[in-house]
């Protein structure tokens, strides 16, 4: 067992992960729709750890089970907690890997939380991507599964993998995420601006929300909004921060 393995595992037991939230805004109304969740490793040592570093390892070595339960019942936990404080209802977006996917209780795992924790399945979306596809109807069948108890699922990077436009054909993806990588130049580079009024297009033709993620400059929020993307994230509104300061950040963002 390497290093990192056995202290992803210590770090699981001490309780060192930790969830951060960015919030995911109506462009047009400039108001606050839902939160991803996105994790990180509270290192007594080094600090904060980004996912990027850790979550491959996890994946290998099977790690991401358990963590990946953990991330799902913290962020179920955490959006009916605001909802019992009162905040309007968003819905929280969690990110699968496909080790979960492919898990075979992850139905009953999903609906397990959702009851323990008594969150509404509407407020819940799981995030999966293009490169989760390497059995297409195995898959088709588990996101079939997850929509019948009520969770919406979104297709997330897409773009970036192999992507297949038969996914979006076939799979009952509520929405699509266009990728950082195509928004950072959509305002200086004509290929990147295609690209991203292309998958808009597409999105609204299938009758698919269309969020884009990456959102950094005043400029790029009016290049999104000027070809209809109603939805999106990014630092221009908020980084990933943690809860506390996530509920203080509603009201600042809301007010960009
Ligand atoms: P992702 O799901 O594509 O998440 C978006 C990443 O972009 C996040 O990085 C977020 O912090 C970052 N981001 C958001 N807005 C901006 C922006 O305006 N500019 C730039 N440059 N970046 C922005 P993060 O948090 O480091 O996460 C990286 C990846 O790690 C995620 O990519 C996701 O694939 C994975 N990940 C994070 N949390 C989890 C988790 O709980 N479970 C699993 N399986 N994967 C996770
Ligand atoms: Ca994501
Ligand atoms: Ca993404
Ligand atoms: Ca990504």
């Amino acid at each position: 067992m390497s290093n990192l393995e056995k202290n992803l595992k210590k770090a699981l037991k001490l309780g060192e992960f930790r969830l951060f939230y960015q919030p995911k805004l109506d462009l047009t109304l400039g108001k606050i729709i839902g939160v991803e969740a996105l994790i990180r490793w509270q290192h007594e040592e080094k600090g904060l750890i980004s996912p990027l570093d850790f979550i491959p390892i996890a994946e290998k070595t099977g790690l991401i089970l358990p963590i990946g339960e953990w991330v799902l019942r913290t962020a179920c936990k955490q959006n009916k907690d605001w909802q019992e404080a009162g905040f309007p209802p968003m819905v929280m977006a969690v990110n699968l890997s496909a080790r979960q996917l492919y898990q075979a209780n992850l139905i009953e795992m999903v609906a397990r939380i959702l009851k323990e924790t008594g969150l509404s399945p509407q407020y819940l979306e799981l995030e999966i991507t293009e490169s989760m596809m390497m059995e297409v109807e195995y898959v088709l069948e588990i996101v079939k599964k997850l929509k019948q108890i009520g969770v919406q699922i979104s297709l997330d990077d897409f773009g970036t993998g192999y992507s297949s436009l038969y996914y979006l054909k076939e799979f009952p993806f509520d929405s699509m995420k266009i990728d950082k990588c195509f928004v950072r130049n959509c305002t200086e580079d004509i290929k990147d601006a295609t690209i991203v009024k292309t998958i808009i297009a597409m999105a609204h033709e299938l009758d698919i929300d269309v969020i884009a993620e990456g959102i950094e400059s005043k400029g790029q929020l009016i290049f999104l909004q000027q070809n209809l993307c109603n939805k999106g994230q990014g630092y221009l509104f908020s980084k990933p921060v943690p809860s506390e300061e996530f509920i203080r950040t509603i009201n600042e963002v809301e007010s960009i």
